[in-house]
């Protein structure tokens, strides 16, 4: 294609825009893409026209390499991208364009604007939705209380939770009852890795002062997912820590959500994990079988899905460590039914999810990966468990707690109960060591992938 230099701008718009619609989903490319004018192309400078900051940021945040690539493909050269904020002419009435309230402002352009700040938050994503049970009771209410009197109780609030169990939707749920209660509350919802791109961009096209202005002066609540993406970030980190303090110091709400505890999120500053403990950490645990049900049937009834007591019970019974799976399978019962018009019953539950069912049955124990490597390095589960330092020993053992910790689901305090009261920091230790050497040590790597082929068999 790198014959094809094309000098003007349109040419090469055009070019890019035929190229981009077979590559990219066509929602994304009406929406995102076709409205971009590209109003100019010289020395290797493509200038895009967006129609606000909100679409600029989220091109930048998503199809910036995308972009680039594909127009350079195209011009031949190498080319950097300039953004100009161009509303469209029949749009400048429209509610997106409200006037920034903030009078100190130097930015010219506002994503902050009631629209906009709801925009990331996924409407669903209510207390109202949320059913709370024992397992998330804690962080229900924590952030409840947050959303009541930001900044009052725990700041900052710190959301911890296996995946799919309702981080997002709390999160979301602050940010949704901060708004109802006063939709002028600058809220910033955002991921780590949005940050991430966002402190890229600012650097790339020198607007730090923009960013900074963003987060430290024009907002009131900072709604942080995913925060353990973070790790290994330093100059991304470096930013958030500032956010942070400026935030704290001003006393303005901060809510981060991970995956991981403070402690056990790796390449992190010392500084952030503190900071991180310096409010409440709140955890939610996999839900119970009745909250699992109740989650059914309350997502059933806002749906408008017949669903009756065996089935929901029959799928609760059977999916259990992860809403989000939960729920897919609701969702994926419902739209075979519908589609082939057969009631919902337990048994055409059970043939549609055949499939996910027979690799749920058995979530592997941590006592089955201790018998498997004990018995695959031929040594016993009970000296896997004991304090004993000999060479033959060590490596097995350490073994079986990375397997443990990555496929069996359970925490490192929990492991090292189970493996003769080790501290949790063992455990820990024993994980690190194994994915170091995996990535040096062919041999172990070898040793483990066939430890978790087995797994995989005995499912
Ligand atoms: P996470 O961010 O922890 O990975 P999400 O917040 O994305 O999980 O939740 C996954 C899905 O499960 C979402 O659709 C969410 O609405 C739903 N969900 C999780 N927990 C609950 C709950 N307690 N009540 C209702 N829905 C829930
Ligand atoms: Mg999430």
């Amino acid at each position: 294609m790198t014959e094809a230099v094309q000098q003007s701008s349109e040419g090469l718009w055009s070019a890019f825009l035929d190229a981009a619609k077979t590559s990219i989903s066509s929602h994304v490319f009406e929406t995102w893409i076709r409205p971009v004018e590209c109003v100019s192309y010289s020395n290797g400078a493509v200038t895009l026209a967006v129609r606000d900051q909100f679409a600029r940021d989220w091109l930048a945040d998503h199809y910036l390499d995308f972009i680039r690539e594909h127009l350079t493909r195209h011009a031949g050269v190498p080319v950097a991208i300039d953004w100009v904020i161009h509303p469209p002419a029949s749009a400048a009435s429209r509610d997106v364009h409200d006037p920034l309230p903030d009078e100190g402002s130097q930015v010219s352009e506002s994503i902050d604007t009631p629209a906009n700040k709801r925009r990331h938050l996924n409407p669903r994503y209510s207390f109202d939705t949320f059913v709370s049970g024992p397992s998330n009771q804690f962080a229900f209410a924590a952030c409840k209380a947050v959303a009541e009197k930001p900044a009052h109780s725990y700041n900052p609030l710190f959301l911890f939770g296996g995946v799919g169990l309702g981080k997002t939707h709390l999160l979301s749920a602050i940010g949704h009852h901060l708004l109802h209660a006063d939709p002028q509350t600058r809220i910033i919802y955002t991921s780590s890795e949005q940050f991430m791109n966002e402190v890229i961009n600012a650097v790339r096209f020198s607007t730090l002062d923009e960013f900074h202005h963003k987060y430290r002066k024009n907002c009131d609540v900072l709604l942080m997912d995913d925060i353990q993406l973070i790790a290994g970030k330093d100059r991304t980190q470096n930013e958030f820590f500032h956010i942070f303090n400026t935030l704290y110091d001003s006393q303005r709400q901060i809510v981060v959500t991970s995956d991981k505890l403070p402690h056990e999120i790796p390449e992190i500053e010392e500084r952030l994990r503190t900071r991180f403990q310096w409010g409440l950490i709140a955890d939610i645990q996999p839900p119970d079988l009745e909250t699992r049900i109740a989650i059914l049937q309350k997502r059933a009834a806002s749906e408008n899905i017949a669903l009756d007591d065996e089935v929901s019970f029959f799928l609760a019974k059977n999916i259990r460590s992860n809403v989000r799976e939960l729920e897919g399978a609701l969702v994926r019962v419902t739209a075979h039914a519908s589609l082939s018009g057969t009631p919902i019953t337990v048994d055409y539950a059970r043939e549609v999810l055949a499939e996910i069912l027979s690799t749920r049955a058995q979530q592997i124990s941590v006592e089955s990966i201790q018998k498997l490597v004990a018995s695959y390095f031929q040594v016993r589960v009970i000296d896997l468990k004991s304090p004993r330092r000999v060479k033959t020993l060590v490596r097995p053992r350490q073994v079986a707690m990375f397997l443990c910790r990555k496929h069996a689901g359970a925490s490192y305090p929990d492991l090292g109960s189970r493996f003769g009261d080790k501290d949790h920091t063992t455990i820990m230790s024993a994980c690190k060591k194994i994915e170091a050497l995996l990535k040096t040590d062919p041999s172990l790597r070898s040793q483990v992938l066939e430890l978790e082929r087995q797994l995989d068999v005995k499912r």
